[in-house]
């Protein structure tokens, strides 16, 4: 069969990831449904006093697909692409995420529909709290605790949690993850997602058989989880030689220089025009001929269209859906490796449990044990699936969905259905 192009968004791929795993698993029809199903989702909108007097008006959601293991969890995201089904696709990936890195919660994830660069801080600071507001009978530290995402950070989360808590009344540090260090954040949350994303590769190198001295990458992405996965690949000796962000990108044969790039797209807010390369076509990156690509910014970016063309040997997603369903069959006709973003980029949910544990038990961690406990998680979670792969003559990716369906399907048949 020669796959067209699937990409009829995240929730059509994520909805086929779990009928796989059903499939292999073997579970019971009703529970497949339930699986399919957001258990709970909230549609709102979310009203602005812009800063010259109008009022705009944004869709804002909060889908929480799962509780089985424990409360919700799932980052905010703030991009024009948001909608309903790409915010319920993202929740489900949530559960699958935590369940396979054993934390003990469900999925969930919120959007709103609004470009954060067309707006002043004043305004993100308004339509977060008038969001808040609006979700916050559906969130709280037991029930769902939010995280960045595209769009939002740490400054998001500390309005979250003061919107939060002066509606309670108290201060409720664990409302919310991904919180600055001064309000209860932990170390090493920061970059928790983009550590992890290079432990990942590392491991993923390792098993190829490829030195990181040497070898090369190319990084879609410069954000949260791009930036910090082109420092710690360069840290290891890797030539990162391609990086792009919505704006541009650009290539140099040595590698970049990742320290001098973050330093060009601070003062200009993108990559694109850095004086240390050459400026090549955004939509290249994916198929350039480097060891490891890192997508590292939206989903549905390897599809059926360009995946004949990917030339790297390891795809270790640091963003969330990246790969289409039509893409994945294509590659997994070759021998391209692909690691999976419920496990690739599970260190910033790893984190933000221990920020949610260290809010919880007011104590805080020191970073060495952050980073520690992180690694250990990742590198045991790598492990479960490589074996499971082996064992089952699968992707990583239908290992990894088969693994995490399993421990929410057993969490699921332990507490029985209610009534
Ligand atoms: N937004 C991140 C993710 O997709 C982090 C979620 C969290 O920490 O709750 O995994």
């Amino acid at each position: 069969m020669t796959p067209t192009d699937t990409n009829h968004g995240p929730l059509v791929d994520a909805k086929a990831q779990l009928a796989e795993a059903v499939a292999h698993l073997g579970c019971e029809a009703g529970v497949h449904r339930m699986l399919a199903t957001s258990r709970r989702e909230m549609a709102v909108s979310v009203p602005l006093r812009r800063d010259d007097g109008s009022t705009a008006v944004y869709e804002g959601f909060r889908v929480q697909h799962n509780f089985s293991r424990g409360p919700a969890k799932g980052g905010l995201r703030f991009s024009t692409a948001v909608d309903l089904d790409e915010v319920r696709a993202l929740a489900m990936w949530m559960t699958w995420k935590c369940a396979l890195v054993n934390l003990p919660y469900g999925g969930a994830k919120g959007g709103v529909a609004i470009e954060p660069r067309d707006h002043s801080q004043a305004e993100l600071e308004r339509v977060t709290r008038r969001y808040t507001s609006e979700i916050l009978p559906i969130i709280g530290p037991e029930i769902d605790i939010p995280a960045p995402d595209v769009g939002t950070d740490e400054q998001t989360m500390a309005w979250i949690m003061d919107t939060y808590s002066a509606s309670v009344g108290h201060t409720v540090p664990g409302v919310v993850t991904g919180k600055p260090i001064s309000l209860g954040g932990s170390l090493g949350r920061a970059t928790a997602t983009s550590r992890g994303v290079a432990h990942i590769a590392l491991m993923a190198m390792s098993l190829r058989g490829i030195d990181p001295e040497g070898a090369t990458a190319a990084i879609q992405g410069f954000g949260k989880v791009g930036r910090g996965a082109a420092r710690f690949l360069a840290d290891a000796g890797v030539r990162v030689q391609a990086i792009s962000d919505v704006d541009g990108a650009v290539w140099s044969d040595e590698g970049l220089d990742v320290q001098r790039l973050g330093a060009h797209a601070d003062e200009t807010g993108s990559v694109a025009d850095f004086d240390g390369a050459e400026q090549i076509d955004p939509a290249s990156l994916v198929t350039l001929d480097v060891d490891v690509l890192v997508p590292a910014a939206v989903e549905g970016v390897i599809t059926a269209a360009n995946a004949d063309r990917v030339r790297a040997s390891i795809i270790v997603e640091g963003a969330n859906g990246p790969t289409t369903a039509g893409a994945d069959a294509i590659l997994a006709e070759t021998d391209v490796l692909i690691v999976p973003d419920i496990l690739a980029n599970a260190g910033g949910v790893i984190v933000s449990y221990f920020e949610w544990a260290q809010a919880n038990q007011a104590y805080q961690w020191t970073e060495r044990q952050v980073k520690d406990r992180l690694e250990e998680r990742l590198t045991r979670a790598w492990h479960d699936v490589v074996e499971y792969s082996g064992v089952h003559h699968m992707s990583y990716r239908q290992a990894a969905t088969a693994l995490a369906v399993r421990r929410v399907i057993e969490a699921h048949e332990l507490r029985g259905l209610y009534p």
